[in-house]
């Protein structure tokens, strides 16, 4: 499967070794990624940078990955922007329950942890 190479994903993780682990996928795919390890570094970089993909760990110190979301979703409001960026929750577990909140507060998608690269590669190829 395909993708653009240029892509740009920003991780948002406080766990340093999945931050480890999509670092080292994702060089061996050839994506560039940034890392911030908390909601509220995650809403700041975007802020800062253009990114196609934001991968959203649910639980985060700071500021958690739906308030995040909910803040990135008003930003991009405030400053009239024509394309949102594409957000996935990374969850813990089985995230049934949690997926209407996840979605109200402008989330994209779900993966569920352990990540799988292949489901990286299908992500990938629709961005
Ligand atoms: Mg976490």
């Amino acid at each position: 499967m395909e993708f653009n190479p240029n892509l740009k994903i920003l991780l948002a993780e406080d766990d340093k070794i999945n931050q480890r682990i999509m670092i080292l996928t994702f060089r061996h795919m050839g994506v560039k990624c940034d890392i911030a390890s908390n909601g509220k570094e995650a809403l700041e970089m975007y802020q800062q940078n253009l990114y196609n993909l934001i991968l959203m760990d649910m639980q985060m110190p700071v500021m958690n990955g739906l308030e995040a979301s909910r803040q990135i979703r008003a930003f991009e409001k405030e400053t009239g922007q024509i394309n949102r960026v594409f957000i996935v929750a990374l969850t813990g577990n089985d995230i049934s329950d949690k997926k209407e909140e996840c979605l109200e507060a402008g989330m994209d998608d779900f993966m569920e942890k352990p990540l799988q690269d292949k489901l990286f590669v299908e992500l990938f190829s629709r961005l």
